[in-house]
């Protein structure tokens, strides 16, 4: 068994009553010793297992964006306004709005591999409501979220699409009206002229004529973990106004801030 995986969803199943506090208690003291179950990010033993996969701590160190932020596309700023990139309409310029958590770095990447790649999924509720607080101006006034899908191929290896469960954590409607059309190379190590090559042709709308009537003058959030280099919102929502969409914006938990050395890391998808 993988480290700290399994168990976790006899124990979270647990709040679905009303367990009083002495039993909780009482249920994290066994489930501590017998099961021994791990932080998600640091991997120190859990004291809480029935509060969830990571423990306060790192949850308290998360590092989160705070104003101000470029008006546009949430990352911070020394003043309120847009950023360069932004004025310029040198990012994502399909999209109206994006935000985003915090930077793509230390416990809230660690938190998005143990969610894609440990199966740790209860955490996409968690991260739903970070979201929810830090990307109210984009998720108001929006009719429904879109994730961005995975190529089936992908979907099947891991079994779950991690957009399409943080998307479920959010209080819109959700629409799975994208397909990924095309397996695309990894995003590693490419320019961003050369990433907007290779996602260009990679997004379809699924069921056309049922998808457009969803979408039609709607305004729409595309949700996903990571944004990058926004070449790949960008594709998506190039389709979703090709299909009717008034407004296409954006979040996602994490932004890669394009100067850091990790920034490539988050293309495996
Ligand atoms: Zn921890
Ligand atoms: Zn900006």
């Amino acid at each position: 068994m993988k480290k700290g995986t399994g168990p976790f969803f006899t124990a979270s199943s647990l709040k679905k009553g009303p367990v009083p506090f002495f039993a909780r208690r009482a249920i994290d003291g066994l489930l501590a010793v017998l099961l021994a179950p791990r932080c998600a990010s640091c991997e120190e033993l859990l004291d809480s297992p029935t509060s969830g996969v990571v423990c306060p701590r790192c949850w308290s160190a998360l590092v989160v964006f705070t104003p101000p932020v470029c008006e546009r596309c949430g990352l911070p700023v020394l003043r309120t306004g847009s950023c360069g990139p932004c004025r310029a309409r040198a990012f994502a310029a399909e999209i109206t709005r994006l935000r985003a958590v915090g930077p793509y770095d230390g416990t809230l990447r660690r938190l998005l591999h143990a969610l894609k790649y440990d199966g740790r999924r209860t955490l996409a509720k968690r991260l739903g409501i970070l979201l929810e607080a830090h990307a109210h101006d984009v998720l108001d006034g929006a009719h429904l979220l879109v994730p961005v899908p995975l190529h089936v191929s992908r979907r099947r290896e891991r079994g779950f699409n991690q957009a399409t469960d943080l998307a479920s954590a959010l209080d819109l409607p959700r629409v799975d009206a994208l397909a990924r059309v095309a397996t695309t190379r990894s995003q590693t190590g490419l320019s961003r002229d050369q990433r907007v090559r290779n996602v260009r042709h990679a997004f379809a709308v699924r069921t056309r004529a049922l998808t457009s009537a969803a979408l039609c003058d709607r305004v729409v959030v595309l949700v996903d973990d990571v944004c990058t280099t926004g070449a790949t919102l960008e594709a998506c929502a190039r389709v979703l106004a090709r299909a009717g969409a008034r407004e296409v914006r954006a979040v996602t938990v994490a932004r890669a801030l394009l100067h850091h050395p990790q920034m490539d890391t988050d293309t495996h998808r």
